[in-house]
């Protein structure tokens, strides 16, 4: 589907229902961070009646994506659309900030680059280099609040997963065979939940490649780069174009979200074809493996859910996961808890762009956590997983935000 400034924008009636939605006006209060002030600046720039400034590159960079406000807007405006389209001017008018230019062209595009980056975290977290810079405060003396950016990672392992597994599993007779499209952050930040993916996924006796891949290009795209998100995009084509698998599976929402896109982006067949076969972990065991539930447990530790975004609107995307932590564990009980769906602050790089701000969007949701009284926070995106993880630390708790799938895994010998 082609998307026009001028088929979106004149859906917008004005209403500013979006207001009590947007998860940055709750913060902020202000009319440019919410959808129907940036629509105002998006119509008077068309109309040439404003040019692109430092300013207007700020706000269109304050937007989570989360949408959030379309998903509440009676017109169904499609904001998340309006603001990528403008990212996309931004860039065209006046480029990437040096920094992001750097990590798209240099970094993004070469796996190898990106372990080496993976491998230099890992050293500088292992060598006593990290406890030397905390220590001594020296990362306060950077700017961009480099202090707490560093928080946000977790410890990395230096090993990239899918150089730590094996392409064929090997089952006898498998009863499906799929494609597990692991994400960056699962290859080199979060190993453990691509480990659980295969565990669960041979214990049902379903065959697993992974093949040579890229970063699903959601980094650049968010950011309006969109030549090098269709480079990474095409490249991701190529190698899964050919492979004869049932269904390409994934454990990170936003992955999930951006191949879903890849057909409007390339316009290809191949893309088209291969979007159909993708399908997020959660939804692949229950809808297609149609995994044993047993009766939902009202003891053991709580655990409680946190929808990503990208996953909660797409089939079953809410249903699936919570089907898995009800029915599955025998040692958990899963609670509900309030603001389960409304955006950690995480939105892909926003949480480091905007640590602040990010931080404020965060507390709504730990204070949740909070008051479910669940020990173990679960989610279905990587990302949601290291913002909560970093969050819940910040405000002294000791609730653990881990991924569905490492909960599921823990069932398997
Ligand atoms: S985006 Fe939707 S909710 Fe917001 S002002 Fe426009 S019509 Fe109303
Ligand atoms: S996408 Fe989210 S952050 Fe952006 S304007 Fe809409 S509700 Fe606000």
């Amino acid at each position: 589907m082609e998307y026009k400034y001028q088929d979106i924008l004149k859906k917008c009636s004005r209403c500013g229902g979006c207001q009590a939605h947007c998860p940055l006006f709750a913060e902020t209060g202000r009319e440019p961070y919410v959808a129907r002030g940036k629509i105002e600046l998006i119509e008077n720039l068309q109309a040439s009646n404003i040019q692109w400034n430092d300013r207007l590159a700020e706000i269109f960079s304050t937007c989570l994506l989360c949408g959030s406000c379309s998903e509440n807007c009676p017109n169904e405006v499609e904001v998340v659309k309006l603001v990528q389209m403008s990212r996309k001017d931004l860039m065209a008018a006046r480029g990437l900030p040096i920094i992001k230019k750097n990590i798209f062209q240099h970094l993004l595009k070469y796996d190898g680059r990106l372990k080496t980056v993976g491998k230099l975290l890992a050293f500088y977290q292992k060598s006593g280099v990290q406890k030397l810079a905390r220590g001594t405060g020296i990362l306060s003396l950077f700017p961009m609040q480099l202090a707490e950016k560093e928080r946000i990672l977790p410890r990395i392992s230096g090993k990239a997963f899918r150089d730590t597994y094996p392409d064929e599993t090997g089952l006898k007779s498998p009863r499906l065979k799929v494609a597990y499209f692991t994400g960056c952050v699962t290859n080199l930040v979060t190993p453990k939940v691509g480990a659980s993916v295969l565990k669960v996924i041979n214990s049902n006796n379903v065959e697993v490649i992974i093949p040579k891949q890229y970063c699903c290009g959601v980094p650049a795209l968010a950011s309006g780069e969109i030549g090098v998100g269709k480079f990474l995009a095409e490249e991701n084509i190529k190698y899964f174009k050919d492979l004869d698998v049932d269904y390409i599976i994934m454990d990170c929402a936003t992955c999930l979200s951006t191949w879903l896109e890849y057909p409007e982006l390339l316009k290809s067949q191949d893309a088209e074809h291969l979007a159909k076969k993708v399908m997020d972990i959660n939804r692949f065991l229950i809808e297609v493996i149609d995994i044993k539930l047993n009766p939902p447990q009202e003891l053991g530790i709580k655990v409680t859910y946190h929808d990503p975004c990208h996953l909660k609107r797409t089939p079953g995307g809410k249903s699936n996961p919570r089907e898995l932590l009800k029915h599955l564990n025998p040692n958990y009980q899963f609670v509900e808890m309030a603001l389960a769906d409304r955006c950690c602050g995480s939105a892909g790089s926003f949480n480091l762009t905007h640590y602040d701000l990010s931080q404020k969007v965060a507390k709504h949701k730990i204070e949740s956590i909070a008051k479910s009284k669940a020990e173990i926070v679960a989610s279905a995106c990587p990302s949601c997983i290291m913002q909560l993880n970093h969050s819940l630390q910040n405000s002294g708790s000791k609730v653990e935000a881990k991924h569905v799938i490492e909960l599921v895994a823990e069932c398997y010998k």
